[in-house]
């Protein structure tokens, strides 16, 4: 389990601000989902996080300086799962999943039984066991997913990084993702910070909702708090309802005609 506290966190990248003054506090084992319009900054959140990208400001994982550990320190504490993973083709799922033992094996050194074991762990977890020897280009969008899943469970990291990864995805296999990592959080407490396109969806798996727009944090709260018509409107020029069924809350696009009307 682990706490992430980010202070006053900006990126500068050539001369564009790209996060200005961003400020926001996750405590163990509770889930975060970023929100906010495309180019809002949300990835590069992540990736300040993780330490991939520089920035002024301070993150603390479990009050350790974010800045100051190495890279394998680092990936020990954080598994990122990025939008666009790279999948090479030819590699099988376990050789794939066995990669996330990296950081626990020493130069020069090939895995360990215990590695072995928990990359084989990771993919009984995710229900992908009979998938082991399958080379990844041949695998379905959803597999993909579960596959890359797997790799952040065999990293043994307390803070799981999921990147909008379920956006491509059908509404059947977006919510099994989602579920599992629900699954992860629950059973082996990771702390988890997620941009979500859905709002629903966000609304539904996540504790804490940060807006985010033009690089910086707008509000955070309950679904309550930050799914609001203008809110919606004002940061990503849409027109919504939002409806209460009884689950949590429901935004649903509106037609422009009924907005004229
Ligand atoms: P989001 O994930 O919310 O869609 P990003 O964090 O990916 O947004 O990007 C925020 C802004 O930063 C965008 O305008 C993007 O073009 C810009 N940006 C991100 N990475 C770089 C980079 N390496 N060089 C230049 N601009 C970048
Ligand atoms: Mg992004």
């Amino acid at each position: 389990m682990s706490t992430i506290e980010i202070r006053d966190v900006s990126v500068r990248i050539m001369h564009a601000e790209i996060l200005i003054g961003v400020s926001l506090d996750v405590p163990s084992g509770e889930w975060l989902a970023l929100i906010g319009p495309n180019g809002a900054g949300k990835t590069t959140i992540l990736r300040a996080i993780a330490g991939l990208t520089p920035f002024d400001g301070t993150i603390r994982l479990d009050g350790a300086d974010v800045a100051r550990m190495t890279a394998k320190q680092r990936a020990r504490t954080v598994a990122i799962v990025p939008q666009r993973p790279v999948l090479p083709p030819p590699m099988t799922v376990f050789e794939y999943v066995l990669l996330g033992r990296t950081p626990y094996i020493r130069y020069f050194d090939t895995e360990t039984a215990n590695d072995l074991a928990v990359a084989r762990d990771a993919l009984a977890r995710l229900d992908i066991a009979p998938f082991a020897d399958r080379q990844l280009g041949s695998l379905s969008g959803g597999e993909q997913q579960r596959v890359v899943l797997a790799r952040a469970l065999a990293q043994q990291a307390p803070i799981l990084l999921l990147d909008e990864g379920t956006s491509a995805l059908d509404i059947g296999s977006q919510q099994q993702v989602l579920e599992l990592v629900e699954d992860m959080r629950l059973s082996d407490g990771f702390t988890v910070v997620s941009p979500m396109h859905d709002l629903t969806l966000a609304g539904q798996f996540a504790h804490t909702l940060a807006l985010i727009s033009r690089g910086r944090v707008i509000i955070v709260g309950g679904p309550d708090e930050v799914l609001t018509v203008e809110m919606i409107r004002e940061h990503y020029g849409a027109e919504v309802r939002v409806m209460q069924d009884g689950e949590g809350l429901v935004v649903s696009p509106v037609r422009a005609a009924r907005v004229r009307r």
